[in-house]
């Protein structure tokens, strides 16, 4: 029992070597495409900082970061003076001023937030990306509010106020028929664009369903989360079948053993909803505790689980395999996601911030 400190018992391992594997799998595919890879709510659980150091060691140079904050956070990992770190999401008064002094890449929807940008207190001149909605009707301009976009973008750059990079849109990934039409109007919008006397040097739409399975999506650049932590957004579709390795492994261990007086036995687990493990798990996931599967079918509160075992090896200080690579014959965060109707993605965002982070695999 010794050593079964508070702070310990339940770990989040990172294998930063399986990043770059997937990262490396995954670039390969995309090329001659260029990769982004996507930090959004602090690399999707994994840590935006040691990911992108990796990410970068393995010569990524383009981060996509969601928000300012974010951003500064993952600048604040000393990237290569090359790097492109891109914002997106802004608050409706955003002032831009730290962000262009720090050289963060902005997205522009609107007029209003072109001229926001342009207008920053900064020596610097921003670096401007313009976000079309293609269809998801997750902000971005409209085929109606384009034009007028574009043409305040000319203006600007002509001025010397801001420089044009990029465009790009987000798709639903949902249907072939679908990504076909968003791609249709995204060249439309270029080349509406481009009257205007606007050019984009990078063009960008596909995350990481539409990245793996078809090429013509890719455009200059892909944009990538869940494929390079190793969890496959597709059904049936196991990490070891697109040549990735699940990046998080979370450990936690058995702090009580009880037998009934019906002769059953219960374990508890130090880790609950709290530290990330879904309710909606209870029944339908399990987990390994010495290569054994054991359902999380009992009890999860919120800083325990019981689950009950069998065997009397089981016993305090027995680590438990939560989801990883299934090394331990445990299930992978993929079919997580699967049994609890929600995404690996999703599960892994919610580990809790509670559980340390321990990094292994960089070079
Ligand atoms: C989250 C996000 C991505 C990455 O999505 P995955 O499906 O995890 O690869 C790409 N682009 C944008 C704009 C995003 O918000």
């Amino acid at each position: 029992m010794s050593g079964l400190t508070a702070a310990a018992l339940t770990t989040a391992h990172i294998d930063l070597g399986a990043l770059q594997h997937n990262i490396g799998v995954l670039r390969e595919r995309a090329a001659p495409a260029d990769f982004m890879i996507v930090l959004k709510a602090d690399a999707y659980g994994h840590g935006a900082v040691p990911v992108a150091q990796a990410a970068a060691a393995c010569g990524v140079r383009n981060f996509g970061a969601l928000d300012i904050p974010n951003a500064l956070t993952v600048l604040a990992a000393g990237l290569p003076s090359d790097s492109a770190v891109l914002a997106w999401l802004h608050m409706p008064s955003q002032d831009f001023t730290e962000a262009v002094d720090a050289g963060i890449e902005l997205t522009a929807s609107t007029v209003a937030e072109l001229d926001r940008i342009a207008g920053s207190r900064s020596s610097r001149v921003p670096v401007v990306q313009f976000k079309i909605d293609t269809g998801l009707n997750r902000n971005g301009a409209t085929a109606e509010t384009w034009p007028a976009l574009m043409s305040r973008a000319a203006v600007l750059e002509a001025a010397g106020r801001i420089r044009v990079k990029g465009v790009w849109t987000h798709i639903a990934e949902a249907s072939e028929d679908e990504d076909t039409l968003a791609m249709r109007r995204f060249d439309d919008a270029i080349a509406v664009a481009a009257t205007h006397g606007v050019h984009f040097s990078v063009r960008h739409l596909a995350a990481s369903s539409a990245a793996f399975r078809r090429a013509d999506v890719r455009y200059d650049m892909v944009r990538i989360g869940g494929h390079c932590w190793g969890i496959p957004s597709f059904d049936g579709v196991t990490p070891a079948d697109m040549g990735l390795i699940p990046v998080m492994t979370l450990v936690s261990r058995v702090t009580a053993v009880a037998e009934r007086a019906s002769g059953v036995r219960l374990a508890e687990i130090a880790a609950g909803f709290l530290d990330g493990i879904p309710r909606e798990s209870r029944g339908r996931v399990s987990v390994a505790i010495r290569g054994r599967r054991v359902g999380l079918d009992r009890e999860i509160g919120h800083s325990s689980t019981l689950v009950e075992v069998t065997g009397s090896d089981i016993a305090v200080g027995d680590e438990v395999y939560l989801f990883g690579t299934g090394e331990h014959s445990e299930q992978t965060v993929r079919e997580w996601g699967d049994r609890t109707g929600t995404l690996g993605d999703e599960i892994v965002s919610r580990v809790g911030a509670r559980v340390p982070r321990i990094y292994s695999g960089t070079n």
